[in-house]
């Protein structure tokens, strides 16, 4: 019954993004993933459709803004902004626990107009990380802040801040105490997005409370430019999430636009060689837009939630294949 009134409702979200022009002028298209993992195809019911209906709402929040003429950069942050205050992800409220007990969180955005980017890393009191990286990119010098240093920075800018607890959420700290008996699990939830603009331009964000058990300090591919989160006006926007030291050693995010720059293939091809033969299966996958709203979700591992929606009025999420 859930499921329907889901599919219900998604119906009737499409029937009105149909209405949006088609016409390449003023095409806008957003990708969204949150995270990319094992969840087994069995989880219960109700769970499923509060993760289709969240990333529904995220696809909605950001349609609304890329169909009133909105920025690809805006629509990015507020998408991630409502993931992140959403506790099913591992990002802002809902984080993953370091080996310790505690949240520290990375972000990065992208703007694919001038290259500028924005970043902050080991972040443990700021409720949205993704806006407080939007602010480093546009009140900095720096691409770059992290830990004490970032959130001094916020002070200054009146950025909100959230105590321990409302990051501590009683569900991770009990998940936390099972993994430290097992030790074994390599948990994936990261948020993203990534934007086409109706004035042709290109963004990327990338949120996420990092691995399940970090060591304090470890910082994953999230922040770093190239790595986890890439745009540039002239190939694609690309948000990652999966194993954060694969991507970093990879550069794949950089990986897939100069593929594109270089070599003259698609985005699906670019997307295509990194995902399958330069990672390995179960390291994760991205969602990526190109220039002319191809874009592509592609993951090597068993899950992803995500979801597109586009100025053609076509919606869909998805967790499994
Ligand atoms: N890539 C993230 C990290 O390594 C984790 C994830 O995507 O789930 O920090």
């Amino acid at each position: 019954m859930k499921n329907f009134i889901l599919l219900f409702t998604i119906l009737i979200l499409v029937s009105t993004v149909n209405t949006l022009p088609s016409d390449n002028k003023n095409k806008f298209v957003l990708v969204i993933h949150g995270g990319a993992g094992a969840t087994p195809r069995d989880i219960p019911e109700e769970l499923q459709s509060q993760y289709l209906k969240s990333l529904t709402e995220a696809l909605i929040i950001g349609k609304n803004i890329l169909s009133n003429g909105g920025t690809a950069l805006d629509a990015v942050e507020k998408v991630v902004n409502y993931l992140e205050d959403n506790q099913l992800f591992n990002a802002g409220r809902g984080s993953v626990l370091t080996s310790e007990g505690k949240v520290e969180m990375d972000a990065a955005i992208m703007d694919g107009i001038d290259l500028s980017a924005g970043a902050v890393a080991g972040v443990n009191k700021i409720k949205n990380p993704i806006s407080l990286a939007r602010l480093v990119m546009q009140k900095t010098p720096h691409v770059m802040l992290i830990s004490n240093g970032a959130e001094n920075f916020a002070k200054e800018m009146n950025v909100e801040f959230g105590d321990s607890s409302y990051f501590l959420l009683d569900s991770q700290i009990d998940k936390w105490r099972d993994i430290k008996k097992k030790m074994n699990e390599n948990k994936k939830g990261t948020v993203g997005a990534v934007a086409l603009d109706v004035n042709g331009n290109l963004a990327a964000a990338t949120s996420t409370g990092g691995m399940m058990m970090k060591r304090p300090g470890r910082v994953g591919d999230v922040p770093i430019i190239g790595a986890g989160t890439y745009a540039n006006n002239q190939t694609c926007a690309v948000s990652a999430t999966g194993w954060g030291e694969k991507f970093i050693r990879n550069n794949v995010a950089v990986s897939i636009s100069k593929l594109m720059e270089y070599k003259g293939v698609s985005l699906k091809t670019a997307v295509n060689e990194l995902i399958n033969n330069i990672l390995q299966p179960n390291d994760g996958g991205v969602i990526a837009i190109d220039k002319d709203g191809n874009y592509s979700m592609m993951y090597n591992t068993k899950s992803m939630f995500r979801g597109v929606i586009n100025s053609d009025g076509f919606l869909e999420v998805k967790i499994w294949e």
